[in-house]
């Protein structure tokens, strides 16, 4: 089985081999390998066109819509590097990530032109280069719940997709020099273990590495077909779908954005096999009313990750599914997974914390548990996860100090606390990292802090996650107000609402007179998480 040196060849690979076959099927409309290809192609030589030269980053503001995945293999062919930007983004947000990132181009999803005319209009950023995607064109069926009709503000400079796809139709891009595998293919944002967005600079290798670790451990072929639950601009979802799709290769059925009946919907016109996503997804797919096992009955791989698991929940789940919901584990950092529940396999769980095991290491893996000095901690033991491996990042974009932090001689501070049994399955226990986990989605407390902050009643601001049956976590926030300042929860709630994507603003806020803190004045999140403060 040939090696591939990076992502490029991978999907050359496939295009030779299987031409015709499916790519991508985005509800009625197919688009096979050599299509897909040449799309890049030529989407690779008008980027050039426009000035794109070799090691620019082409930034992807787009939901799982065809033209991202296009994007991303443009982005490679002309010898640059993609950044993926979550579609939820507000301004603020897509300013932050576009500066960071240095992007020269920007490929936007129609429907989220009004954010992106207002960070363009904004001085500061690189972006000279902006592509629309003109969703209806991929589009064959009118679904108001997947594309909804809005006001499209114009971008500056912008051209639609399509028509530079039809423009530089056959058109080849200019040769660059194929891409080394340590070359950073792709920048995903995290927060890592501080709470300050990065980019994860994720290498050809990372990526094809662990997209075969997908193939090779959960037993995928060409046989099967994808459902993107994932978004594609999460790690899980970009390795354990879109590049996982290359690789195969194998049909990956995109939904736009994920809404439990469009899902649905798809996995009886398409029959997908495999899938992996956030634990909520499946609760709530399996939780629409006349749903069953025979809906789901070609979904026979079906795996979880991102998030804990109760094990009620996965036994819920699985009633109406027919198959076992694996675990998986992994970060952003480590290109997705590290651990994961062989096929077959049922997890243990700790009879102790009630925790379901995340799984068992990646062959190639080295993960050790550590105490607070770094001393290996025997079986049993409770300490933090330390992570080596091909599949780690090789740090974050443009910061070796916040690199030097987190990966301290390449190996990977996860900020996940847990401990290994004695036959070696892994489990999660608690985080070191404040990071709260709602439905999935990752919520940094200090982000959310900042803009409270920017409130001019706010005095101080703590925001904790508290648990809750459905999302897992929920973000609440506490807060002070300055003397004589009055703001009530409705306000405040509005206020970050329209400062941060959905997922982020709290959902409720207590007002306290004092934050509990620490003798030095650190602000004690912990406490109002138990206690609540009020
Ligand atoms: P995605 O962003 O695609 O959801 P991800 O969750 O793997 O991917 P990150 O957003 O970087 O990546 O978040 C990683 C963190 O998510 C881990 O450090 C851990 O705290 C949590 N996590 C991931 N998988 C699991 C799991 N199976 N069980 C419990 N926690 C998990």
């Amino acid at each position: 089985e040939p090696e591939f040196a990076n992502l490029l060849d991978m999907v050359e690979d496939a295009v030779r081999r299987v031409p015709d076959q499916d790519a991508i099927r985005y509800f009625d409309g197919r688009i096979s390998l050599a299509e897909l290809d040449a799309a890049a192609n030529a989407l690779a030589a008008a980027l050039q066109h426009r000035g794109f030269a070799v090691g620019d980053r082409l930034a992807l503001f787009s939901q799982n819509h065809p033209s991202y995945v296009i994007g991303m293999l443009a982005a490679w062919k002309a010898g640059g590097v993609a950044v993926s930007v979550n579609p939820m983004y507000k301004q603020r947000e897509l300013g932050h990530l576009l500066r960071d990132s240095g992007a020269r181009a920007l490929l936007c999803l129609d429907e989220v032109h009004a954010v992106a005319a207002e960070v363009l209009a904004d001085s500061g950023h690189g972006v000279d280069i902006v592509i629309t995607s003109s969703g209806r064109d991929f589009q064959t069926r009118n679904d108001p719940r997947v594309l909804p009709d809005r006001e499209m503000t114009p971008l500056p400079h912008a051209v639609a997709l399509l028509s530079l796809l039809t423009d530089h139709a056959h058109q080849e891009p200019v040769h660059v020099p194929a891409a080394r595998p340590d070359d950073p293919a792709f920048l995903v944002y995290t927060s890592g273990t501080t709470g300050d967005p990065k980019g994860a600079c994720l290498t050809h290798a990372n990526l094809v590495l662990n997209a075969r670790n997908y193939r090779e451990w959960m037993e995928l072929s060409s046989h099967d077909a994808i459902l993107a639950i994932a978004p594609l601009f999460h790690i899980t979802g970009l390795v354990g779908h879109g590049v996982l799709s290359l690789l195969l290769p194998a049909p990956l059925v995109l939904g736009h954005r994920f809404h439990p009946e469009v899902m649905v919907e798809l996995v009886r016109e398409h029959r997908p096999t495999f899938t992996v996503g956030a634990i909520t997804a499946f609760t709530a797919m399996v939780g629409l009313p006349g749903v069953g096992p025979d809906d789901f009955a070609s979904l026979t791989k079906v795996y979880s990750g991102g998030a804990p698991v109760a094990p009620t929940v996965a036994d819920e789940v699985e009633a109406v599914l027919g198959s076992y919901v694996h675990n998986a584990y992994g970060l952003t950092e480590t290109a997705s997974i590290t651990h994961l529940v062989p096929p077959h396999r049922r997890a243990p769980v700790d009879p102790d914390s009630g925790a379901l095991s995340i799984g068992v290491p990646i062959p190639s893996v080295r993960a050790r548990i550590v105490d607070a000095s770094d001393q290996e901690l025997p079986p049993g033991q409770v300490g933090e996860l330390l992570i080596a491996g091909p599949q780690v990042a090789g740090g974050y974009w443009g910061r070796p100090d916040a690199t030097a932090t987190a990966f301290p001689h390449g190996e990977l501070r996860t900020g996940d606390v847990g401990f290994m049994d004695a036959d070696g399955w892994f489990y999660l226990v608690d985080r070191l990292k404040d990071m709260i986990i709602a439905s999935g989605y990752k919520v940094w407390p200090r982000e959310v802090e900042d803009v409270l902050y920017g409130h001019p009643a706010v005095r101080e601001a703590a925001v904790v996650g508290v648990p809750d049956d459905y999302r897992g976590e929920t973000v609440h926030a506490f807060v002070s107000l300055r003397p004589g300042a009055v703001a009530t929860e409705t306000e405040l709630v509005a206020y970050c609402r329209e400062r941060m994507a959905a997922y982020k603003y709290p959902r409720a806020i207590g007002f306290v007179d004092e934050l509990p803190k620490t003798a030095s004045g650190k602000i004690l999140r912990r406490a109002l998480r138990r206690g609540g403060g009020t």
